[in-house]
């Protein structure tokens, strides 16, 4: 006889192991860390006794959930900004916060409220992307939940790593740190193809290949990632990042939304593993992902929660039961995905996806003691029928409730018993969270009270104050100018011909000024060539007026718009917003020692015709005199001095 520490009996077991064994009644002999033995109760009791035996009263003793994909700190933005797209979201709401006030203690915080709900919802192991992913994993291990921890690496400033060769310095010294604990994996997550280059997708992988730990991703989430990626290198995601190397690392990919079976193949070839994420698909209404193609192919898929501000909750029983209906939904079929195969995914083929499968996953001798007890005779999934093999799954999978999960055992450590957390104080940890709520509230309260501050919130703008001198003069025919313009006293530096698209947008306090997008298409012998884009916060004010309506105008900021105009729309939400697109030929020319710019508009949107434009960036009042001197100057030589006066009531069209 074989004394074990814990021998658990009266359970119905599902092993979810290669070959889907079930024992009812079963029981489960724990030694240390891992499982020693598994099978009908009546031979293990032959084999084992316990230091302690529990009674499992007939419930559901399975693996714990695998939550292949999330970002546990999150739990403290969960609610923070919802039904927004992705890049609003991320870019205008997360992005920022975290910039602010993701810290050590921050992460350590929100990781230790995740460990709790992940634990009450019978996860037992998860996979991580964050920042200071050290608080990360030190959290989960005192915990006591198992996770494969990744440290984000972006092209991007960080909040914890100023730039991204620092961010592999810090990366390694974690993953140095960390590597061979009992609880945690390290790993390393270049955040996606987007948001790195080419070279970080490169050296992650070779630093995840030098150390042999997972690389975690996100790839393929959305339509407009794939359509840029094509754009710009001419092939969709995963040909990309399987030309920098990165699937000869052991690659977790979350979404894998837009692929197709080419890239499938790919995935499987490289032994990459995939985490679905049905709930974050749905809400960010990224698309559906080709699940059913990818299990077919032999894809090790898991499925994820993604974080909690995208989900918003760490629920993975919602989660296996939104992936079965999903699959089926869209394959017009409802044999697809079936429970066993939904609660496999959440389980061993989840723990595999991770590269951890002979870790856990499966209740299997050697694999270490992670399991649930699940109570299946709550009113919502009673009565339990026997008949088939695929009734007890049925019942987890579409009836089971995250809050039947009664009891949790990580790595031979119970961490929940009779629902009541051991290693967590839940009400401690929610109240710290309610603080740094009220935080992030009034930060964003007042970051949303203007619109300087919300473009200076987007981060990558540089805030620079400009001031014209300028004169825009309605014309007739543009010829006689251009004839004028080659005269002598005027030395043309550069000509340029561009298209140009502008949205003012306005705002319901008129003191915040409006926003410019422009968009420049450069017209090269009748072709369209390179884009460029700005947004321009234009001060509602003008600071001053010259003889012949010359006006002195402020621009407060200026940056390179890196993001669509249907972006800074959703972000920031105008009242009103008017398009104005024009033909421009720009001269840059010198006069008298002093450099102009001399636009000839036709404005084309709404169809006013062509304008004569006089302008040069002025820094004193008594420079601003002197220029709006010579610009009179010109507009005389330009014989267009006369159409100064009945300008005004077309400047109001454009301008207001
Ligand atoms: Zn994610």
């Amino acid at each position: 006889m074989t004394q074990a520490d814990i021998l658990f009996r009266n359970a119905h077991i599902l092993t979810m192991d290669e070959k889907m064994t079930q024992y009812n009644r079963g029981a489960v002999a724990v030694t240390g860390d891992s499982i020693a033995a598994v099978g009908p109760e009546d031979e293990i009791k032959k084999e084992y006794s316990g230091k302690e035996t529990i009674d499992c009263k007939g419930k559901i003793l399975m693996p714990g959930m695998v939550n292949a994909h999330t970002h546990v700190p999150m739990t403290l933005l969960r609610g923070i900004a919802d039904d927004l797209r992705l890049d609003v979201w991320l870019q205008g709401y997360m992005w920022p916060v975290e910039r602010q006030f993701a810290s050590p203690e921050f992460v350590r915080l929100g990781t230790s409220i995740a460990c709790a709900e992940l634990i009450k919802s019978g996860v037992t192991t998860f996979n991580d992307m964050y920042f200071y992913e050290d608080d990360v994993a030190t959290a989960t291990a005192q915990a006591g939940m198992r996770g494969v921890c990744g440290q984000s690496i972006l092209k991007f400033p960080t909040p914890d790593a100023a730039s991204y060769e620092d961010a592999m310095e810090k990366a390694r010294d974690y993953i140095k740190k960390w590597k061979g604990h009992p609880l945690i994996v390290p790993s390393i997550a270049p955040h996606a193809p987007y948001t790195t280059t080419a070279d970080i997708l490169r050296e992650t992988a070779d630093l995840a290949k030098e150390f042999d730990i997972p690389l975690h991703t996100h790839l393929a989430e959305t339509s407009f990632e794939v359509d840029n990626m094509r754009n710009e290198n001419g092939m969709p995601v995963i040909p990309y990042v399987k030309k920098q190397g990165l699937l000869e690392a052991k690659v977790i990919a979350a979404h894998c939304v837009h692929i197709d079976v080419g890239e499938i193949r790919s995935l499987h070839h490289a032994g990459a593993g995939v985490s679905h994420n049905p709930s974050s698909n749905l809400k960010l209404a990224s698309g559906f992902a080709p699940v059913v193609k990818m299990l077919e192919t032999g894809l090790n898929v898991g499925i994820g929660t993604d974080g909690p501000a995208s989900n918003n909750d760490l629920d993975m029983f919602e989660e296996v039961r939104l992936a079965a209906f999903i699959a089926k939904a869209v394959t017009n079929d409802p044999t697809s995905l079936p429970a066993p195969q939904a609660l496999l995914m959440a389980t061993r083929l989840g723990a595999q996806a991770l590269h951890i499968g002979h870790l856990t996953g499966s209740l299997t001798p050697n694999r270490r003691a992670d399991l649930i007890l699940v109570d299946l005779s709550p009113t919502h999934n009673s009565p339990s029928f026997r008949r088939s093999a695929d009734n007890a799954y049925a019942q987890i999978v579409y009836a089971s409730k995250s809050t039947d999960v009664t009891d949790v055992m990580i790595n031979g450590k119970w961490v929940m018993r009779d629902r009541k957390l051991l290693t967590l104080d839940e009400g401690e940890l929610l109240a710290e969270a309610a603080d740094i709520a009220k935080k992030i509230d009034s930060f964003l309260v007042e970051r949303e009270q203007s619109v300087l501050s919300k473009l200076i919130a987007l981060g990558g703008s540089t805030e620079e104050e400009s001031f014209e001198v300028q004169i825009k003069v309605k014309i007739g025919e543009p010829d006689p100018i251009i004839q004028a313009l080659m005269r002598n006293e005027m030395d043309i530096l550069y000509e340029r011909h561009y298209r140009q698209h502008d949205a003012y947008f306005f705002f319901d306090d008129e003191s915040q000024g409006r926003l410019r997008y422009r968009e420049d298409d450069f017209v090269d012998q009748g072709n369209l060539t390179k884009t460029r884009s700005r947004l321009t916060l234009i001060g509602q004010k003008r600071e001053g007026q010259f003889e012949h309506e010359v006006l002195l105008s402020r621009s407060r900021f200026l940056a390179p718009a890196t993001n669509s105009l249907r972006f800074y729309r959703e972000y920031f939400k105008p009242v009103t917003e008017v398009t104005i697109e024009k033909d421009r030929l720009r001269w840059f020319i010198k006069y008298k020692d002093t450099e102009f710019y001399i636009n000839l508009d036709n404005v084309l949107t709404p169809a006013l015709g062509y304008f004569l434009e006089i302008k040069s960036r002025t820094w004193s009042r008594k420079d601003a005199d002197n220029k709006a001197h010579l610009v009179n100057e010109l507009l005389e030589l330009l014989g267009a001095s006369s159409a100064a006066a009945e300008t005004r009531d077309y400047l109001e069209m454009i301008q207001s």
